[in-house]
């Protein structure tokens, strides 16, 4: 019997041929979970047994993803936010690699300006999959093939099931706000959709000095959660957000009449439809910073002069780099940053989804498929 103490030195005697994978098999149709075959690690392919893996609401894109909408090909296994134990190295890993990993999602080519300057989120070569759960074989399984451990970030000590939401929804919240962190010191900053992500992104901004910080959801559940996670103002639309604000900001004292109307220095906009993007310019101070997350379907049109005010700034950040995911680890190894989360069987993922779907889950639904 192989032990881990003696893993991952080749493949472990006790390796399964087979195992349970949930799997998209055909764009349009429901996803399933099916017998495939134990990957093998080859080159410097790192094998992780998953200790734990997030459900992200982009699952619920790619699942209803019409044949052709997707630049990347079915069949694949879901799950792109992944953490694992180490099993199984190929013959030119580094053969002392040992322990739980997070995993950085985006398998860049590690070749092209982007991933040599260390962004592998901006990618070039990326034009269809982008990496586990996400056109390849993600972490809904037993166990998940990584390309390499380039792709891999220490847990830190940091539990599976806590970790596994800090790779998109964490590391996605961490790198939006990365630009803005360190000057928001006495400003007013809201979070739209708290959620997955923006349950993070209060716990980010609540470290970050602000006057006041407001949470916008339609949800009552989600609106206890950001109130319990310290927002000053919240509220169920972004229409209320402003005079919601306003009326704060006055019972602390006398404002200047310029930002008596309750405008913000920032948005993290993690729902990105038309309500909240129609809204967008009209939200900010002279030079505020709308930053859109969500791909809620919405679109601003973005130019200089009204409604937008002056020195406007507009981002759409996707995921983020490898140094952020270390940054995140850390965070969380700290305790700044930990995910609610709701766990379930890997036999009872559809169930998962469904809450998801519905808008039930508090904070990140979490997938443990070795309990
Ligand atoms: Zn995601
Ligand atoms: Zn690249």
């Amino acid at each position: 019997m192989t032990t881990p103490a003696d893993l991952p030195a080749g493949l472990p005697a006790d390796l399964p041929e087979e195992m349970d994978a949930f799997r998209l098999l055909a764009w349009g149709e429901a996803p399933t979970t099916v017998r495939v075959p134990v990957p093998r690690p080859q080159g410097r392919e790192v094998l992780l047994a998953v200790e734990a893996a997030g459900l992200c609401h982009s699952d619920l894109t790619l699942i209803g993803a019409a044949p052709g909408a997707m630049g990347f090909a079915v069949p694949f296994t879901l799950g792109h936010e992944v953490v694992g134990r180490v099993v199984a190295l190929g013959p030119d890993a580094d053969p002392t690699l040992r322990g739980t990993f997070a995993v950085h999602g985006v398998w860049g080519c590690g070749q092209c300006r982007a991933c040599r300057r260390g962004e592998q989120n901006s990618c070039a070569s990326i034009t269809d999959a982008i990496g586990p759960g996400i056109g390849r074989d993600g972490g809904l399984a037993e166990y998940v093939l990584v390309p390499s451990a380039e792709h891999l970030v220490p847990a830190d000590g940091v539990a599976a099931v806590d970790l596994a939401p800090l790779t998109d929804a964490g590391l996605t919240t961490f790198h939006a706000l990365a630009p803005h962190r360190g000057r928001l010191r006495g400003g007013v900053a809201a979070v739209v959709g708290i959620g997955g992500l923006g349950h993070l992104a209060l716990q980010l901004l609540a470290t970050e000095g602000l006057e006041l910080l407001a949470a916008v959801d339609p949800r009552p559940g989600a609106r206890d959660l950001a109130t319990h996670l310290g927002a000053d103002v919240v509220v169920a639309d972004v229409s209320e957000v402003k005079p919601a604000v306003a009326l704060a900001l006055a019972a602390r004292g006398p404002l200047p009449a310029a930002e008596a109307d309750g405008s913000l220095d920032l948005v993290i906009d993690l729902v990105g439809n038309a309500a909240t993007l129609d809204a967008a310019p009209d939200l900010l101070v002279p030079g505020g910073s709308y930053v859109v997350v969500g791909s809620g379907g919405g679109a601003a049109r973005v130019a200089k002069g009204a409604p937008w005010p002056r020195g406007f700034s507009v981002s759409a950040p996707f995921w983020g780099t490898h140094a952020d995911l270390v940054e995140v680890v850390h965070l969380a190894s700290r305790g700044v940053l930990h995910a609610e989360t709701e766990q379930f069987d890997l036999s009872r993922v559809e169930e998962a989804y469904a809450r998801l779907a519905a808008g039930e889950v508090h904070g990140r639904a979490v997938v443990i498929p070795g309990r």
